[in-house]
């Protein structure tokens, strides 16, 4: 071990995504000493790998009000800490009413509730400035302030914030085992053998940490107290050259959405499918043709052929608690406390961002839990990086 069991004060962090960085600075500046371990490189992950949406909320206002309103502080708060990672010359985005039958009062009280500017688009001002959309099915269209992100440049300003704070960002070394005495969680093993003392260890690794959950399934509810842990899929596709610099998403359909990216358009169909445990995505060919589909009813004039420059798919792991309703309907941060899960363990949390944007409101909600596990005798209440100090 490098530090003793009986004394470290340690907290480790497993996973160098947009989760773990966030949490990391934020518990340093708390005066605690903090290791993060990455197995690969900083951002491996589905931190680099996803679509570039910096969600205002607007999305998700409908199923989850309160949702809605983090994501939009959580979008503000991004700004504010890296406006370089916003992609250029965006002015929010096109939220579109492709059925003249849909309810938008719902859509537009939804939003009003949950304090999310939104102003009505005029119609033809919109195939104006994206005439690769299709009039025929778009009936409304509404301008939310959702953006396009670089998450590349966000997770390297992340990681240098937690390394000019004062963490221990160690990367090529896989986390392979937690070390137990009884119930309690007392550091970790690596996969070079290396053990790490730890007073509290938190799993932020997303697919790559399941194997780490305490149980033998660690995703069943039932057997569990609150949570289920759900692997959910999503296909992207990229289309080269960028089909427009409109950031759009159709709202009352599995319609498509379109994050631009300068040289590239990013599209995908916000369909999440419940997988089982599967850590490398695999690319389900139905799910490509779906999307292809429902890209072409828009966008007619983009040759899918010979345009389309790759297909991927991403996993990220949802906690839903036993109240929530479906899978990637409300991605919300969770963070588990494995002491009233079961099966019970100490000093072990596992954290789940929902979705990137919300990754300053799950740095949060995990230092509020350290904390009130802790209760560090000498508290530093900074406040966080990201709002005030120029890195
Ligand atoms: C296809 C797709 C598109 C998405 N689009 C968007 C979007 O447009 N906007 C949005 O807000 N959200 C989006 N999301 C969700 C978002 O990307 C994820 O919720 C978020 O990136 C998860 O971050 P994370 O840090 O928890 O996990 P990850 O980014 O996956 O990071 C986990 C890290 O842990 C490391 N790791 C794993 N196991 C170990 C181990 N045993 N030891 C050490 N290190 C380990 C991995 O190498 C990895 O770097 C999308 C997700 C997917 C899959």
């Amino acid at each position: 071990m490098t530090s003793n069991r009986q004394t470290s004060e340690r907290v480790v962090i497993v996973g160098g995504g947009i989760s773990g960085l966030s949490i990391a600075s934020r518990l340093v500046q708390s005066g605690l000493p903090v290791t993060l371990l990455e197995a690969t490189r900083i951002g491996a992950g589905a931190s680099t790998r996803n679509q570039g949406w910096l969600h205002s909320g607007g999305w998700f206002a409908t199923q989850h009000r309160s949702l809605a309103r983090e994501c939009y502080e959580s979008l503000q708060q991004t700004i504010k800490f890296c406006p370089e990672c916003l992609e250029p010359n965006h002015d929010g985005m096109a939220y579109i009413v492709s059925d003249r039958n849909s309810d938008t009062d719902c859509w537009t009280e939804s939003w009003r509730a949950a304090g999310i500017p939104f102003s009505e688009w005029d119609r033809d001002d919109l195939l104006r400035s994206a005439p690769a959309l299709s009039k025929s099915p778009i009936h409304r269209v509404f301008r939310l302030p959702d953006g396009a992100f670089r998450p590349d440049i966000l997770v390297n300003h992340l990681a240098a914030a937690a390394r000019n704070a004062g963490v221990e960002l160690l990367t090529e070394t896989r986390v392979e085992r937690l070390l137990y005495e009884g119930d309690s969680v007392v550091g970790i093993r690596t996969g070079t053998g290396e053990e790490i003392a730890a007073r509290l260890v938190i799993l932020a690794g997303n697919t790559g940490t399941a194997f780490l959950w305490p149980g033998s399934d660690g995703e069943s509810v039932g057997r569990q107290s609150e949570f289920q842990r759900v692997f959910l899929r999503t296909h992207l596709l990229a289309v080269e050259p960028e089909i427009c610099s409109l950031p759009f998403c159709v709202i009352d359909s599995v319609g498509i959405n379109h994050i631009p990216h300068q040289k590239s358009s990013v599209l995908g169909n916000d369909h999440w499918q419940v997988v089982n445990r599967e850590t490398r995505p695999v690319v389900s060919s139905s799910e490509s043709l779906t999307l292809y589909e429902s890209v072409n009813r828009f966008l007619p004039t983009v040759d899918l052929d010979t345009q389309v420059t790759k297909t991927w798919a991403g996993i990220t792991v949802q906690a839903m608690h036993v109240t929530q309703v479906e899978p990637g309907q409300a991605p919300l941060t969770t963070v588990i406390d494995h002491e009233r899960d079961a099966p019970a363990v100490r000093n072990l949390l596992s954290v789940f961002p929902g979705r990137a944007t919300l990754w300053p409101q799950l740095a949060e909600q995990t230092r509020e839990a350290v904390l009130a596990k802790l209760q560090p005798q000498f508290l530093m209440a900074a406040q966080p990086p990201w709002e005030c100090a120029a890195l």
